[in-house]
This record gives structure tokens, C-alpha cells and sequence, in this order.
């Protein structure tokens, strides 16, 4: 079986903290096999972190629509934000994404698609997120995972993480797929796994949108990203300007190329010392 969190936002995302290296680190940490990265409207980090771990990386996006959001994976071609939901899904369904609703039914998040959108729509999707690890009221994961079962759709789980410390809250845990076209077969055997984050991480996002209008955002940032993966050290304190280019400003330039290469060998190193059997 491998272990995938299936939504992790990085720092494309406006309202997330997450650095590519602490996305790295917090997967070895985790044991985390797969991730897929669905960012807001944007599949640029995701691609970004793809070519740095490949085997590591679903390019996936969450996508604000007229109608709540949808939540697709193996995006090939970025779908923008705001189309009408109709439109949105046709555009992933022409390029071959598998296409999901993120916390569909959650209560207390506006972007939540809600029953009435979803009930239009529920015969062209391919599956529900059935654990949202931000998720507040655990009731509205558990309606999710109702409604899912009632039509017949597979369930992910994800973290919905947008700091280092929520990367594997939430997970599935499946056996493992070749492409995108045997993915659907193996989530429908799948078995999730985690718990709930604490409700406050929901300010990290707060944060993250305000971060530059706040004072003191670097030396904040620079104890997310370094003090929740100490094995990173230093080397991995924030320089510059964070609002111009928040990927690369994290990024392998700064990071080092000695460095770089110890994450992505601890990355092949995990994979190769899984125990026998476990995939
Ligand atoms: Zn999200």
C-alpha cells in the first residue's frame, strides 16, 4: 500500500506558508508516498515541485468556481478561477483530470461547494474528498462520506495543509497505481487515515494573506520554515523580498545545491527501504 495526502497547498497558494524544501521534508518525516499538490487556481507550484520530486508529486488545483470549489488531479492545463462551474469541469474532462469536490459539504467554509451545487453535478464527478483534516464540525466530513458512499464515488483524504506542521494530517492509503487511468481502481480500495488539525491552523492562512503588511513576517516566517524541520537547518532562512517571487524565493537557488541533493537522496532512500510488501 502507499500513503497519499491527497491536498497540500504550497506557497503559489496566496494564503500558504508551505516552502517546496518543507513540503520535501515534512513527505520523508511522514512517510508520505505520493502528494497531491492543488494549490488555488494554479498548477505552477505544483509543476515547480514535480520537477524538483517527481515520484513524490500529483499535479493537481483547487478551483473556485461561480459555484464552490472543485478539487482535480493530473491537471495537464490550468483552469482559471470564477467560470461557471459547467465550464470548469468541461474543461478538466477535455484534457483527461480526474475531477473531485473538495470538503464539499463544510459547513463553516464559504468556498464549500454546498448540497444543492453538488447535487447538480454528482453524476459527472469522479470522486468526493471525504476527510478534510481543516475540516471544524466533523459532522460535515462524515455527510461527505455518506453522500459518497450513497452514489457510489471513491473518497480522498487530505491534509488541506497550508503549513509545514499540517503536511499528513489526513491520508489515504492504497495500493499503488502506474497513471492516472488505474488511479480511480485503487482509491476505491483505499483507507484513510489521520485526524483532524487543530481549528487555529486556519489563522496560518489569515496570516499568509497578510504576510508583508505585518511586521516582523520575515523572522515569523523563517521559524515556520525552519523550526518544524530542524533537520533542515539554517541554511534554509528566508532572504530578500518574500512577496515577489514566493516559490522560488524558497527555492533550490537558495537552498543549495549540496543541500538539495541530501533532500531528494533521503526521498530515493525512503522509497527503497520501504519494507517489503507495504507497496
Ligand atoms: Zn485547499
Amino acid at each position: 500500500m502507499i500513503k497519499i495526502d491527497c491536498h497540500i497547498h504550497t506557497c503559489y497558494s496566496p494564503d500558504s506558508l508551505n516552502s517546496p524544501q518543507a513540503v520535501i521534508a515534512a513527505c520523508c518525516r511522514r512517510g508520505l508516498d505520493k502528494i497531491v499538490v492543488a494549490d488555488h487556481n494554479t498548477i505552477a507550484g505544483a509543476l515547480a515541485l514535480r520537477e524538483l520530486a517527481p515520484d513524490l508529486v500529483i499535479v493537481g488545483e483547487e478551483i473556485k468556481t461561480t459555484n464552490g470549489e472543485l478539487i482535480a488531479l493530473f491537471v495537464e492545463e490550468e483552469v482559471p478561477a470564477w467560470l461557471p462551474l459547467e465550464e470548469a469541469i468541461a474543461r478538466l474532462r477535455a484534457q483527461g483530470a480526474i475531477i473531485g469536490v473538495s470538503h464539499p459539504l463544510e459547513s463553516l467554509r464559504r468556498e464549500a461547494m454546498g448540497r444543492e451545487a453538488l447535487m447538480t453535478i454528482i453524476g459527472r464527478v469522479d470522486f468526493l474528498e471525504g476527510f478534510n483534516a481543516r475540516c471544524i464540525l466533523p459532522g460535515d466530513n462524515r455527510r461527505a462520506l455518506a453522500l459518497a458512499r450513497e452514489h457510489g464515488l471513491p473518497v480522498t483524504a487530505g491534509s488541506d495543509a497550508h503549513s509545514p506542521m499540517e503536511i499528513g494530517a489526513a491520508y489515504v492509503e492504497m495500493p499503488p497505481f502506474t497513471n492516472k487511468e488505474d488511479f480511480l481502481s485503487s482509491l476505491r480500495q483505499a483507507r484513510i487515515g489521520g485526524h483532524l488539525s487543530c481549528p487555529l491552523v486556519h489563522f496560518i492562512s489569515t496570516w499568509a494573506k497578510m504576510r508583508g503588511k505585518i511586521p516582523m513576517t520575515k523572522f515569523y516566517l523563517d521559524v515556520a520554515n525552519t523550526r518544524l524541520q530542524p533537520s533542515m537547518g539554517s541554511s534554509m532562512r528566508l532572504r530578500g523580498d518574500n512577496k515577489s517571487h514566493p516559490f522560488w524565493h524558497f527555492g533550490r537557488g537558495q537552498c543549495g545545491e549540496d543541500r538539495w541533493g541530501r533532500i531528494q537522496e533521503r526521498l530515493h532512500l525512503q522509497n527503497e527501504h520501504r519494507p517489503e510488501g507495504s507497496s
